[in-house]
């Protein structure tokens, strides 16, 4: 189960940081580790710093954006430090243990998202996660090191993972029908971006936040496929009225 749970680390500066969060993640089970534009790796520093979980990073996958490292996954946790200019749904640690093991229990895939080590992540990124976890700090001195932040996310989300072995209430989702993938989410997120512009909907020019509020929206809206598909089809119709072509309308 604990496999389902991806790290993703973006951007990192420190090849330490990089051995410290593999061994993190063995030490509390998890191994399945993914950097985005690693800015040096592999390095002597992460083998130093991993000190015995240098198969996590002999395994790790590098990757050039977090688009990519996202391939697959329904559930997206992203980490922030500190409060960002848009509300987004928010877990404390527990809470992201708990939901992280009752997703992966029922075979999805999940990330748990790190930032940079002097800038976190950026919004854009933070958008495309469906909740945002915060350690609750210390206010005047709030950001943890790195991989120190990925100690604590390890360590509750294989507490939950050993709540749920004894039973303990963590109900592990039955989705039923799958749920769309990040990916197939990200094509909608073009497609419905492209559509509102055509209507003249969205300016371009001044797009505030309406794909930030639409993300979040249809984010906590859990959409599997048939919803999936049932979005997309309204989209590609919407835009043969818009282009004035045929469409399903019969009149
Ligand atoms: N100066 C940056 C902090 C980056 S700390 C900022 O203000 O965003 C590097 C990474 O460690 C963050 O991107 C996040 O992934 C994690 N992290 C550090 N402190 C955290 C905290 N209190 N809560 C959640 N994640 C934290």
């Amino acid at each position: 189960m604990l496999q389902n749970i991806r790290v993703v680390l973006v951007n990192t500066s420190h090849p330490g940081n990089i051995g410290g969060a593999a061994r993190a993640m063995k030490n509390m089970g998890l191994s399945r580790l993914v950097l985005v534009q690693p800015k040096a790796f592999p390095s002597e520093q992460a083998s130093a710093r991993a000190s015995g979980a240098d198969d996590l990073l002999a395994s790790a996958e590098v990757v050039d954006s977090l688009e990519a490292a996202l391939v697959g996954c329904t559930l997206v946790l992203g980490t922030s430090a500190r409060d960002r200019s848009l509300p987004w749904p928010m877990l404390d640690p527990r809470e992201c243990g708990v939901k992280a093991v009752e997703h992966a229990g029922g075979g999805e895939q999940i990330a748990l998202v790190f930032g940079r080590e002097h800038a976190g992540l950026t919004n854009d990124e933070l958008q495309r996660c469906h909740f945002h976890v915060h350690i609750p700090s210390n206010p005047d001195f709030s950001s943890l090191n790195l991989a120190a932040a990925v100690q604590v996310l390890a360590y509750e989300a294989r507490s939950a993972w050993l709540a749920a072995q004894d039973g303990d209430q963590i109900e592990v989702e039955d989705a039923g029908e799958p749920l769309a993938t990040m990916d197939e989410m990200e094509r909608f997120y073009d497609h419905l971006e492209q559509t509102l512009v055509q209507i003249g909907f969205l300016d371009p020019a001044k797009p505030k936040h309406l794909m930030a509020r639409l993300r979040r929206l249809y984010g906590r809206s859990a959409v599997n496929h048939s919803e999936m598909s049932i979005l997309r089809g309204i989209l590609t119709e919407t835009q043969k009225v818009a282009r004035g072509e045929p469409h399903k309308r019969k009149d």
